[in-house]
């Protein structure tokens, strides 16, 4: 049954960090914080709405859960927790930083009903971590993963694409070594520079180069099928139209459909892999029913790709195939 979340927004105030790509620091003030009492109103009107709620969990989102002040981080997990357990929510998950990850605190979270921490990761490379003014190293989030996961917690990984100073090749290993840690699910970011950032700073001096759609496209399509193929659910991949609105996009990746445009590549890349072995210039590709808009493209793009190389692709659908498969029919069937 599919999973949902009560999402709660709790913006970082008194953040220590300001990292490249991060425009919390303009946007969060106290008035934005939920209190306690918001908390248990969000929950209780959820309780009404939400049939699905041994599936549901209530979500912190925002900055650094477990780097606010202590007393108020507490107020919220107890206002949460009422609403949690038998007849209620299946749990709380919270996002924060691999440096706000300890024994201590990991206990804390564990009696107040949180079930999974998502770890704002960014980069398993020091050198990207240090040029973005994340305010901790790879081994951080190592040693944060291993005592999530020694806690009997769900582990998410976050991490961003096209960061400041980093290259392909980091983001294949970024990749690698999210996947050695063995999160239940990962997000994927690729970079959105937002206006009042360094990244809108060092963008606007030419000091930072942003790949091209099209390579963000690929590397995004590589790690999708990556994680996938290894039982790594790849719960997001691009950011919500809430969070780059608020003070306007300067440049990068940005697209509402963006995780429909990363799977359409994958798709393209399945089509163009079985066309390649033939020299016919017609085709009839079927895919799993309910793949049959990504197979297309978004706005048909896959199509118009292979019919700019002289080739007339069509796409049915058999419920028979799995995810991404592709199966080629002869093409004097073709239509
Ligand atoms: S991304 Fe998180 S850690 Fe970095 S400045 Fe923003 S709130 Fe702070």
């Amino acid at each position: 049954m599919k999973h949902s979340n009560i999402a709660i927004f709790v913006p970082h105030v008194g953040c220590p960090n300001m990292c490249s790509f991060c425009n919390q620091h303009s946007i969060s003030g106290e008035e934005d914080l939920p209190t306690a009492e918001k908390v248990a109103q969000i929950c209780e009107q959820a309780m009404r709405e939400v049939a699905n709620k041994g599936n549901t969990e209530i979500a912190f989102f925002g900055g650094s859960f477990t780097a606010i002040e202590r007393g108020y981080m507490l107020e919220l997990l107890r206002s949460a927790s009422k609403f949690v357990g038998k007849d209620g929510f299946k749990g709380i998950r919270i996002s924060t930083r691999p440096d706000y990850i300890d024994e201590e605190v990991l206990e804390l979270l564990k009696s107040y009903g949180v079930t999974a921490i998502e770890l704002g990761a960014q980069s398993m490379i020091d050198e990207v971590l240090l040029a973005n003014n994340r305010g901790h190293c790879a081994e951080d989030v190592v040693n944060a993963s291993r005592l999530i996961k020694k806690h009997g917690f769900e582990l998410g990984l976050q991490m961003m694409v096209g960061l400041y100073k980093s290259t392909t090749e980091f983001e294949y290993e970024t990749m690698s070594k999210v996947a050695e840690l063995k999160p239940e699910t990962v997000r994927i970011y690729p970079v959105v520079v937002l206006n009042g950032t360094r990244l809108a700073e060092l963008y606007k001096k030419g000091e930072y180069k942003l790949y091209s759609f099209d390579e963000v496209i690929k590397i995004c399509a590589d790690m999708l099928c990556f994680f996938e193929d290894i039982g790594i659910k790849v719960i997001r991949m691009g950011l919500h139209a809430s969070e780059t609105v608020e003070l306007g996009i300067v440049a990068g990746f940005y697209h509402p459909a963006f995780k429909e445009i990363v799977e359409s590549r994958i798709y393209r890349n399945k089509i163009e892999d079985i066309i390649n072995k033939s020299s016919k210039d017609c085709y009839n590709i079927y895919v799993n029913a309910g793949s049959i808009s990504k197979a297309l493209g978004h706005k048909k793009s896959n199509i118009v790709y292979f019919r700019e190389k002289g080739i007339y692709v069509s796409i049915k659908s058999d419920s028979m195939l799995k995810k991404y498969e592709c199966k080629l029919e002869d093409w004097y069937q073709c239509i």
